[in-house]
């Protein structure tokens, strides 16, 4: 069995004996059982492991003091109970299915009554929970794989050469911050400062230091490493979904006029690494199975070499999920006018598939470690109104957009700007699962 094996968990015709998660349009179905770190807000609880159904937590550590789970379902539930995946993701795909298996039954509607009652001890609900980053992160890697963003972005920073001679050769990415990762969702809102840098204007004699005037979101997947590599060993092709245990939302924050200034020849550095906003909830590997589309590129394009091409890869390697970006203003949030939707696309459209980014990863002997996290790169479509950051919207700040709730323009962010991420996946013969969403708001510079 592989991460894209369809099997029973998979079955639309299942429903739970908790209401809310059959609710249609819910994004915690008992298909998706998505997997968190979370406490009852504002309280002094441990941070520990739970999945998500319907409008609750299933919470790991109190269900593996209980007699429902046994063997692998069981150590990887009391691996769980801690305050970060990382033994979790660890023991690999065999105890992630394990532990998905005994939840998927134990939620069912067929479920026994006294394993129902057992289960309803263990529930807490989403609404009074507060969410931890989901491991901890060892290292952050962000991938720059959308060509629509490549050439977006291109034109704005290079209009002579707008993709780089290795864009569609090699994954590309540079090695982050994990320090700055946090999380953001509902009323548990990352917020940061807006960072102060270097920047030097066109044709200006020198630069100038000060607080960044063009700052922008990255909308981006976020990649869960499950299992890790050796140091000197490598992840072929046809093994790295089963090192990915799965995948979140992922906004790389992005200060334009300080990185266009610092990042020729090393790449980004204090323009992106003030801080990146995950979403809590982690969709497995296994739940996307569905959701999954052939790996094609155009035929006049350079086809992947060798080592980053697989008949699974090829078959069954790219993702299908839908993406939304919403900015949610302060004069939203006064007047009470819901957030405006910005910019709606696909992440079947990147250029590389995931397992291409562990394998290009790993080729030069680089170890990943459990709970590593990589960013997949900016999700742009092959439309300008499918761009995922801002300034491919408004072509580099020279055309602002509109945000059609409360009529005002942006060029780019405004302190007490909020951006928010959504994301789901929606198949014929299939339930609709979603990621919720990550949520950062930006604070006016100290
Ligand atoms: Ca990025």
């Amino acid at each position: 069995m592989t991460a894209s094996t369809l099997n029973h968990t998979h079955s639309a015709s299942t429903q739970s004996w908790l209401a809310s998660a059959n609710q249609p349009g819910a994004d915690f179905p008992i298909q998706n059982l998505p997997f968190g770190v979370f406490r009852r807000a504002g309280s002094a609880e441990a941070f520990r492991g739970g999945v998500a159904i319907g409008d609750q937590i299933v919470d790991l550590g109190a269900l593996s003091q209980t007699a429902l789970l046994h063997g692998l379902a069981l150590d990887g539930a009391k691996a769980c109970a801690e305050s970060a995946l990382n033994a979790f993701m660890a023991q690999g795909p065999t105890a992630w299915r394990a532990l998905r298996h005994a939840l998927f039954d134990l939620l069912q509607s067929t479920a026994v009554p006294a394993a129902q009652q057992a289960v309803q001890g263990c529930l807490v609900p989403q609404s009074a929970a507060e969410h931890a980053v989901p491991t901890r992160i060892g290292d952050y890697t962000d991938f720059y794989t959308s060509i629509h963003h490549a050439r977006n972005v291109g034109m704005i920073a290079r209009p002579d050469a707008p993709l780089t001679p290795n864009f569609q050769w090699i994954p590309i990415a540079y090695h982050g911050r994990g320090s700055s990762v946090g999380v953001g969702s509902g009323k548990q809102v990352q917020k940061f400062l807006r960072p102060k840098g270097q920047s030097m204007a066109p044709g200006a004699a020198a630069p100038t230091y000060g607080p960044c005037a063009r700052l922008d979101y990255e909308l981006e997947l976020a990649i869960w490493i499950g299992q890790g590599n050796a140091q000197g060993s490598t992840v072929p092709l046809s093994q790295a979904e089963d090192h990915i245990f799965g995948f979140g939302l992922l906004n790389d924050w992005s200060a334009r006029d300080i990185q266009f200034w610092e990042m020729a020849p090393l790449g980004p550095f204090l323009g992106k690494n003030f801080c990146t906003t995950v979403s809590p909830w982690i969709v497995t590997n296994e739940a996307m199975a569905p959701y999954r589309l052939p790996f094609t590129r155009p035929a006049a394009d350079p086809q992947p070499l060798p080592y980053l091409d697989d008949p699974r890869n090829q078959t069954s390697g790219t993702l299908s999920i839908e993406l939304d970006v919403l900015i949610e203003s302060k004069e939203m949030r006064d007047k009470g006018l819901a957030a405006s939707r910005i910019s709606h696309t696909n992440f079947k459209h990147q250029y590389w598939t995931v397992g291409q980014m562990v394998t290009q990863h790993t080729n030069g002997g680089c170890n990943l470690n459990p709970g590593d996290l990589f960013g997949s790169g900016t999700i742009s479509g092959p439309v300008r109104e499918e761009g995922g950051a801002i300034i491919e919207l408004t072509q580099g700040g020279k055309v602002p957009i509109t945000l059609a709730s409360s009529g005002e323009q942006r060029a780019f962010l405004q302190d007490g700007d909020a951006v928010i991420l959504r994301g789901w996946c929606e198949k014929e013969g299939f339930a609709r699962i979603g990621f919720g969403e990550s949520k950062g708001e930006v604070l006016p510079a100290a």
